[in-house]
């Protein structure tokens, strides 16, 4: 008789006991985020020797095990859900969605299969056709939950490619047709021209099409293109219309990019990664007329419906498409679907074969906060960014880049008594704001990022964040102010240098 060993079987008694502590930091966390440092400025090799700790062979006790978890909480991270964090496009992540991920992870569901993940599956597929229905797709929509916008970018362009190509691009691979290319804007996401490389296709196939001066794409451009790419011989496939730019929430002319792909029998994909979740606000929903002619849509709860990373979603307008594009046979997972009842297998649908319960999070964030808090709260942030634009524009040392957009609001910081002009003036402009945006970040007060316009440098705050109000908005431009004063009289000799020149 083989003696039992229950070494990693913990019981219920256990588990509450490791559950309790890890409450009890997260309790302390919740308390204590708003009077914490947003991020600090650590050198890599300190990070590593204090959390990279040797894996012992013996378990940890849980005093030094809960000391190393307090340690990576709370001296050595950074916190997209401060007040003040406002880089990127990173939502604070819900409280909803923090538990319902350890009772997913609890559960232990796979949902690769409908038989093995009953209850998760449906729950995944009901979600997705919620959100199609935002979106005005058709009841024949549906999608699936992925790691975030670069995944349901990558998800559905294969799906647009082995739709639209004309061949059987699965089976016999991009050789056996002409050269397929696809568009989207200068200021598309990068996740675009990666998905191309890793399809097959090439970067190179993402034919990069002008922007107006509002950063939206030009459908006339659209249009000139895929007539000059025809008469040059290759295939186009797909357009990508983006729905808020990364850099500055713009939104691409998507009725009149649907009419062309209409015309031109093109796939159309919407990046909606950043700006999807504005369907839900009563006041910005009409800027995202024409999605609902989209073939497929990518969007993030994890940026604006702030739910826990990762959790992005792909939605395709008929979700047979996705079947199509990925079912293959196997082996080893028969099933007698008239026994099971079996309907719907996420792993047939798309690039996963395994797959976690990372629906949960975010049906629990919508269940828990409900639709109508949720759009009120996105109509506020984009509220609170315009709000911000009005104060950089009466600010004399801040200077706005564009319109806002969505919530992204894009400035630099103009010192006073400035002698230089023209090109000089934006150089060392670009220089000193490169280094107001690296100070603000270690500075710890305050968090934002960067944005490359018209191939000058500015800093940008994006708002998804659930926390931030007014005083936060205004305390990041304090901070970018004197900061900014700061650098500037250091750097000062330099500049005078570039003047004289
Ligand atoms: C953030 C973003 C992406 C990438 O999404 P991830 O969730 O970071 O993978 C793609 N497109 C746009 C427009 C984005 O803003």
């Amino acid at each position: 008789m083989t003696e039992p060993m229950r070494d990693l079987d913990w019981d219920a008694e256990r588990a509450s006991v490791f559950l309790d502590r890890a409450a009890d930091l997260w309790r302390r966390f919740l308390t204590e985020l708003p009077a914490m440092s947003v991020a600090r400025s650590w050198r890599p090799g300190e990070v590593r020797d204090a959390v990279a700790i040797d894996i012992p062979d013996e378990p940890l006790d849980d005093d030094e095990l809960f000391e190393h978890v307090r340690s990576v909480m709370f001296d050595y991270s950074v916190y997209p859900g401060h007040p003040r964090f406002m880089g990127y496009i990173t939502g604070a992540g819900t409280v909803p969605g923090a538990v319902a991920d350890l009772l997913a992870s609890a559960m232990n569901q796979n949902l690769g299969g409908w038989r093995h993940s009953p209850a998760a599956t449906e729950i995944e597929l009901h979600l997705c056709k919620w959100f199609a229905a935002r979106f005005g797709l058709p009841p024949s929509a549906g999608g699936m939950i992925t790691s975030g916008g670069a995944m349901a970018t990558l998800t559905c362009l294969k799906v647009a490619r082995d739709r639209r190509a004309g061949w059987d691009v699965r089976e016999r691979g991009l050789q056996a047709g002409a050269r397929l290319v696809l568009y989207a804007s200068t200021e598309s996401h990068a996740v675009v021209r990666r998905a191309a490389d890793m399809l097959g296709l090439g970067m190179d196939a993402v034919r990069p099409v002008a922007a107006d001066e509002a950063f939206r794409m030009r459908a006339d451009g659209l249009r000139d293109t895929i007539v000059a790419d025809r008469l040059a011989g290759l295939q186009p496939f797909a357009v990508v219309a983006t729905a808020g730019t990364t850099a500055t929430g713009a939104i691409d002319p998507m009725p009149e990019i649907a009419d062309i792909c209409t015309a031109e029998r093109l796939w159309l994909h919407v990046d909606a990664a950043y700006g999807g979740p504005a369907i839900l606000a009563d006041d910005l929903r009409s800027l995202l007329r024409g999605i609902e002619r989209a073939d497929s849509v990518a969007f993030d709860p994890h940026k604006w419906l702030s739910t826990p990373h990762p959790g992005g979603c792909a939605l395709l307008r008929d979700l047979q498409d996705g079947f199509d594009s990925y079912f293959i046979p196997a082996t080893y997972t028969v099933e007698d679907r008239e026994r099971t009842g079996g309907t719907f297998d996420f792993g047939s649908h798309g690039p996963q074969w395994s797959r976690g319960f990372t629906a949960f999070k975010v049906w629990l964030s919508l269940l828990a906060h409900g639709a109508g808090p949720y759009g009120r709260r996105i109509s506020h942030e984009a509220a609170l960014a315009r709000r911000m634009g009005e104060l950089v524009s009466e600010h004399d040392e801040l200077e706005l880049a564009t319109s806002v957009s969505l919530s992204v609001c894009c400035f630099r910081f103009v010192p006073q008594g400035m002698s230089l002009d023209g090109s000089a003036r934006d150089e060392y402009l670009d220089r000193l704001n490169e280094r107001v945006m690296t100070e603000v970040q270690v500075d710890g007060r305050a968090y934002l990022s960067n944005a490359v316009l018209h191939r000058h440098f500015f800093l940008r705050a994006c708002i998804v964040n659930f926390r931030t109000e007014e005083p936060d908005v205004r305390a990041l431009l304090d901070v970018v102010v004197e900061i900014g004063r700061r650098l500037d009289a250091e750097m000062r000799p330099t500049r005078d240098d570039i003047g004289a020149s």
